[in-house]
């Protein structure tokens, strides 16, 4: 006898605007093809006008939930109906995910970093200088912070912003923080064991940028991670590779946000490899 067949695939997705050139849904797509599920990931582009209806065609269409993208990580919480613990201190959601019919926002860019910072070192107790401080280093501030990391030094070049990011930082997690003004050539304090480059400092197509850093003030000792995902092998990265740190790049955080995210939609721990692979076939790497 023939198995039973189902053609009613569960549906998940991606709301953004621009949409086109976010690989996501090639990289989730392997995932669920490699692990077998009958669940699909449509790219949509949604201009910030549209966002509401999105969400209620979600709903109406019963998926089990959806990424946000920019520029609707925060706006979209007022269409939801709970959030996750570090998605309401971060204040942003990049996961909305279908739990008993509702629809909870979570973040899971922060944890995706974490994940594969974890790959090469345990936060707690280091001392981390954060370069940045949009909506990706408000995620990773916090779930570092909130991992028991000691000292953060926050460098933004708009004080404003830095300033807000450090106050959020002090008055909601335990880390200590200091807030420096991003002026000229910012150089790496002794004794710290981590760098993150969290600006869009380097993206595609303006891969030949460098973070406005002193390249000298990186040592070996520490661990240099850029969360830019295209190219993965960013000038910071080349540099710090060079001086003989450890290295992460900007595939790790995105792989691991999509295996956090995937968990939370379908309960399944998926091969993160599998979505790396497509990934670096995409970009050539
Ligand atoms: P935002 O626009 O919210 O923040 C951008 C940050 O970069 C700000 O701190 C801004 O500083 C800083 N910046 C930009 N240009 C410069 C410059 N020339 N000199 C100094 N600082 C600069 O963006 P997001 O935080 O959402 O995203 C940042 C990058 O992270 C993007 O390139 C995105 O592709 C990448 N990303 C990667 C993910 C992954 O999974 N790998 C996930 C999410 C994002 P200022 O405040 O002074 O303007």
């Amino acid at each position: 006898m023939s198995e039973p067949v189902n053609f009613l695939s569960e549906l998940t997705g991606s709301f953004a605007e621009p949409a086109a050139e976010n690989p996501t849904v090639a990289m989730i797509e392997a995932a669920y093809r490699n692990h077998g599920l009958n669940w699909r990931y449509i790219n949509c582009e949604v201009p910030p006008e549209k966002l509401a209806d999105a969400v209620r065609g979600a709903r109406a269409m019963n998926w089990a939930g959806f990424n946000c993208s920019l520029p609707h990580k925060v706006q979209v919480i007022q269409h939801l109906d709970g959030l996750g613990e570090s998605a309401s201190i971060i204040g942003a959601v990049n996961c909305a995910v279908r739990r008993d019919g509702q629809y909870i926002g979570e973040n899971t860019d922060g944890k995706g970093f974490l994940q594969s910072l974890r790959e090469q070192v345990a936060p707690a107790h280091k001392r981390l200088v954060l370069l940045g401080a949009g909506g990706a280093a408000r995620a990773i501030g916090v779930e570092t912070a909130l991992a028991g990391l000691q000292h953060l030094t926050l460098v933004n070049r708009n004080e404003d912003r830095g300033r807000q990011l450090a106050t959020l930082l002090s008055e909601k997690t335990p880390v200590e923080v200091e807030f420096v003004v991003w002026d000229g050539e910012y150089k790496i304090p002794s004794g710290t064991d981590i760098v993150v480059n969290a600006t869009s400092i380097g993206l595609f197509p303006d891969v030949e940028a460098l973070v406005p850093l002193r390249v000298e003030s990186l040592d070996a000792s520490m661990v240099v991670a850029d969360i830019i995902p295209n190219p993965p092998r960013t000038r910071l990265i080349q540099e710090a590779a060079q001086r003989g740190c450890r290295v992460i790049d900007g595939l790790g955080m995105l792989v691991n946000q999509g295996v956090i995210s995937i968990k939370y939609w379908t309960g399944i721990d998926v091969d993160p490899d599998v979505m790396r692979a497509r990934l670096e076939e995409i970009f050539g790497v």
